[in-house]
């Protein structure tokens, strides 16, 4: 792979911005430093300079990516009358084809966002993490773990032994990770919260999973075991800094607590929380508390949409007007929240840039009538641009996006393939 320089370029690190210039080589950056960088010894090789903020891939922490189908089936209902529509939905449309080429729709809405990597929870991951290698884009495939048997026909037994065959065939693939990914405390039984944690373990992968999302699920927990989520979940060993915990509304300061002290993740979700009127998580007071906060899009049936940084905008605009102080929730820590916080739990030196992490990088045009003038460039990022700001994306060095194409795919193909379903699914609507 040809060697890039991107010279002389205003740079988002993962935690501030300088200006300098960064070196990528065969996937990885080689090397970043706060001067121009003297390229007489380039000879065979691109550079990149002029009007750009260079920032690292972003991390979606918590999606379900095929879920794109079901983008506007289920308006204007809570959690529980929300899965109930989704539910049959799901039974009725979920298979490996499905996965494979609505998954693949909603990554190409994700690279075209910036995004680089995503910790997916669903059914059929397998086929996920094949589209993720066409598309090329990193993908942690959390095959969802419930009571019951699965859309994808396997038992809760069957669906953790495929997890463990997922981790033993990803182990080194420069592409696709794997989790474990129980779905929630109200549908996945302590014993195969039990049996997923020691495969997270054994394997030093996340363990990803829904919590604390609705009031109506955190006042059954507690009527059933008698404590809050996070309190059995202390208990019974389960956290951890693998831990990501997506949503985290509805808490109580003891369980805040717990949270900090076991350095879990929180994938928090403004969108969805929203629409589906569960709350408003308590960021402001976790980031106090030195919680590591991710913000992540959810799947596109509650979103609608999976566009990372206008997600990031919104958890930090609904901080402020919810907590009535402009100070809390700043820009920086926004674009963190996107990059390098989602990055800690993943491990593999993600959504940062330095030398010897991989090159998965966005670079972000500065001069169009959106972004323009930038002053401050984190404010600039999060407040101002856009999708048509972004120039190119890369993954693992490659190129993957430029000016709005997907690189890797037959886009027209794709398009195809996806209103295929889209067509199934009207009818049954
Ligand atoms: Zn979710």
């Amino acid at each position: 792979m040809k060697k890039t320089i991107f010279k002389d370029l205003l740079i988002f690190d993962g935690s501030e911005f300088f200006k300098g210039t960064v070196v990528s080589e065969n996937g990885l950056v080689t090397s970043v430093s706060r001067n121009c960088h003297d390229s007489s010894d380039c000879d065979d090789c691109e550079v990149i300079s002029g009007n750009y903020i260079l920032t690292p891939g972003m991390i979606n922490l918590h999606t379900h990516i095929p879920m794109t189908l079901f983008k506007g089936v289920s308006e204007d209902l809570p959690l529980e009358k929300w899965l109930e529509r989704i539910f049959p939905l799901e039974a009725k449309f979920i298979s490996p084809e499905m996965v494979h080429i609505c998954g693949m729709w909603g990554m190409a809405e994700l690279l075209r966002s910036g995004v680089t990597s995503f910790a997916d929870m669903y059914f059929h991951e397998d086929f996920i993490g094949n589209a993720a290698k066409e598309i090329n884009i990193k993908a942690v495939l959390g095959e969802g773990v419930i009571n019951f048997p699965a859309p994808s026909g396997r038992s809760p037994e069957q669906t953790i032994e495929h997890t463990v065959e997922l981790a033993e065939k990803h182990r080194n693939d420069p592409l696709i990770s794997v989790a474990a990914a129980p779905h929630s405390p109200y549908l996945t039984d302590e014993l195969y919260l039990l049996k997923l944690k020691e495969i997270s373990d054994k394997y030093s992968i996340p363990f990803h999973i829904h919590m604390a999302e609705s009031q109506f699920e955190v006042t059954n927990y507690r009527n059933t075991h008698g404590k809050d989520e996070f309190e059995r979940f202390e208990e019974l060993g389960l956290l951890c800094d693998r831990f990501i915990g997506a949503h985290c509304v509805n808490l109580t300061d003891r369980e805040l607590e717990i949270m900090a002290r076991h350095k879990v993740t929180v994938a928090h979700c403004p969108s969805s929380n929203m629409k589906l009127g569960s709350g408003i998580a308590r960021v402001a007071e976790m980031l106090k508390m030195g919680i590591n906060v991710a913000v992540a899009t959810d799947g596109s049936a509650s979103n609608n949409n999976l566009n990372l940084l206008e997600e990031a905008e919104l958890a930090a605009k609904l901080q402020k007007v919810s907590k009535k102080d402009p100070t809390v929730f700043k820009s920086v820590e926004a674009l963190k929240s996107v990059t390098a916080n989602p990055g800690k739990p993943l491990g593999k030196d993600r959504g940062v840039i330095k030398a010897g992490a991989p090159a998965d990088l966005v670079l972000i045009k500065t001069d169009s009538y959106e972004i323009s003038p930038v002053y401050d460039p984190a404010s600039a990022l999060l407040y101002s641009s856009g999708h048509s700001d972004i120039k190119a994306v890369f993954v693992n060095g490659k190129k993957v996006v430029e000016n709005g194409r997907i690189l890797t795919i037959d886009e027209d193909n794709l398009r195809k393939e996806f209103s295929k379903f889209v067509e199934r699914v009207r009818k049954e609507i």
